[in-house]
C-alpha cells in the first residue's frame, strides 16, 4: 500500500477510477484513503 503524501502513514485502497484526460482519453488510477488523516489521494495505476 502507498503511504499518505501528507502524514506518511498507511493508506487503504478504495478501488479504481478512470480520470478523464481531455475529451477522448482517460487514465486509470487507484484511489487511496489515509487511515490516519483521512486524506483521499490518487495514485497512477501500474497496469
Ligand atoms: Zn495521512
Amino acid at each position: 500500500m502507498s503511504e499518505c503524501p501528507r502524514c506518511k502513514k498507511k493508506s487503504i485502497n478504495l478501488g479504481h477510477v478512470n480520470l478523464p484526460i481531455g475529451k477522448t482519453r482517460s487514465k486509470r488510477v487507484n484511489v487511496n484513503e489515509c487511515v490516519d488523516c483521512k486524506l483521499v489521494f490518487y495514485e497512477e495505476s501500474k497496469e
